[in-house]
This record gives C-alpha cells, sequence and structure tokens, in this order.
C-alpha cells in the first residue's frame, strides 16, 4: 500500500515538475518574430509610383528562418501576378530552411536601395530605375525581388562587388548559385536570375519581365 502511493506521488511530482518545462516548449516551437508588421498604406507611403502602378500591387507576409535559426515574418509588397510564384517559393525557402536575413518594405529605408542592401534586407517593390540609367527597374511594378543582398551582392566587371564591404561566397548559407534549388525554381517559373546577367552579375536579383 505505502508502495503504491509512494509510485502515485513521484509520478504527481514529475508531472507537475515537468509540466511548466513542456508548456513553456511548446510556446517557443510556435513563436514568431515579427520582422514587419505595417499597413499598405504604410508601406507605399512617399512613392513616386502612379496610382496605376499602385493599384495592382498587393501585400504578402512571409515566413522564413533568419540567419539566427528563428522563425520570422515579414513583408513584401509585389505585383497581383507575380503572388502564387511568389508565395510558392517561400514556401519552399521555409520548408528547407534556406535563411533570409529579414523582409521589410523598403519605405523603412526611406526607398534607398543601397541602405536595405547594406542591410542584407529581401524586398521587391520599389518605383526607380535601373541603378545608373534612366529606365525604370522591373521593381518598380512589383515583378522583381532581391533576396539577401548582402549575401549575394552585385558582382561587377572590374570585381568589384555593391554593396561595396559584401563578401560573395556561395558556400554559405543563404546564397545563390546556378546549382541552388531557389535559382532553378524561380527559372522553372519563367523568371530571371540576376546573376547570369551579361553586364553584371546581380546575384541577388530575381525578376520576372
Ligand atoms: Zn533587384
Amino acid at each position: 500500500m505505502i508502495k503504491i502511493s509512494s509510485i502515485y506521488l513521484f509520478i504527481i511530482l514529475v508531472s507537475i515538475i515537468l509540466s511548466p518545462i513542456n508548456s513553456f516548449s511548446m510556446i517557443k516551437d510556435t513563436t514568431v518574430i515579427i520582422d514587419s508588421q505595417i499597413t499598405f498604406e504604410e508601406a507605399i507611403k512617399g512613392t513616386k509610383a502612379p496610382q496605376n502602378v499602385i493599384a495592382n500591387l498587393v501585400f504578402l507576409d512571409v515566413k522564413y528562418y533568419s540567419t539566427d535559426s528563428k522563425l520570422h515574418k515579414g513583408q513584401l509588397i509585389i505585383h497581383k501576378d507575380v503572388k502564387q510564384d511568389i508565395e510558392e517559393v517561400f514556401k519552399l525557402i521555409l520548408q528547407n530552411k534556406f535563411p533570409i536575413a529579414k523582409v521589410i518594405p523598403i519605405v523603412k529605408y526611406d526607398w534607398s536601395d543601397n541602405a536595405s542592401m547594406e542591410d542584407n534586407n529581401t524586398s521587391a517593390f520599389n518605383y526607380r530605375n535601373i541603378a545608373g540609367t534612366e529606365r525604370l527597374s522591373n521593381h518598380s511594378f512589383g515583378k522583381a525581388i532581391d533576396i539577401n543582398p548582402f549575401f549575394n551582392p552585385v558582382v561587377h566587371k572590374d570585381g568589384t562587388h555593391t554593396p561595396e564591404k559584401a563578401k560573395y561566397d556561395t558556400t554559405k548559407p543563404g546564397t545563390f548559385s546556378a546549382e541552388n534549388f531557389i535559382v532553378k525554381e524561380f527559372l522553372k517559373r519563367g523568371w530571371r536570375w540576376g546573376g547570369t546577367f551579361s553586364s553584371y552579375a546581380d546575384n541577388h536579383h530575381f525578376d520576372k519581365p
């Protein structure tokens, strides 16, 4: 009799001790770190885009594992016609835990492509010209996305990089090469990868012309 009660007591004690640990680890596993949570109006504030361009834009929440190996949530502004592609590519990114540093609308960088790239920020819509030209970039219509730009800098013909201090090492997580599954997935869906551009290798850039 005494023996049985001790076993019960032991079981009760163990469950009391373990229960807070269990609930804590459950909370920890489902926690999402919010990198961006603004409204659409806030995300397009100050853009030079005309109304007919804005009318085709949609907001997309994306989840990804960041460089801290934790689950994060960010926001993308894209053209409605590429929403399905981006949604499905990000599903693959999440499943494979391909690290994405952060995904924050570029308004938070005062529409500065350079500031966003320096911060390794992934973004899509930005009504701007192609760097060094008078031609509108596909980013202007939300049909281009730059992913992990500091890990995947532009490599110019003379060997210099943009961002200047970025290093391009395709053995590191979060980087692109022709063999990378994300690059292959984009190409399969009719997108271009900037890494194969003839004028300079725009390694973080994907677009659907
Ligand atoms: Zn780009």
